[in-house]
């Protein structure tokens, strides 16, 4: 599953579509929006940066078994 954004948790900072290296995640006014979410490759990084804790994701099982 992709990158999930809480709306109501997003402040705007930008941080994850700053970092996010496939330009999955794109800005809406002050929220952060999972523009492309057949892009995403689960890295992670969007939700390490998020200080909100708005970000989340489900890894497929093949990730979590390589
Ligand atoms: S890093 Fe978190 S708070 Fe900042 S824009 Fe993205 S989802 Fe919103
Ligand atoms: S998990 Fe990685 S590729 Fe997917 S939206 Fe977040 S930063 Fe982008």
């Amino acid at each position: 599953m992709p990158a999930v954004i809480d709306a109501k948790k997003c402040n705007g900072c930008k941080l994850c579509d700053l970092y996010c290296p496939l330009d999955v995640i794109h800005m809406e006014g002050k929220l952060a929006v999972v523009r492309y979410p057949e892009e995403c490759w689960h890295c992670g990084a969007c939700r390490q940066e998020c200080a909100r804790g708005a970000i989340s994701f489900t890894f497929p099982w093949a990730m979590l078994a390589a």
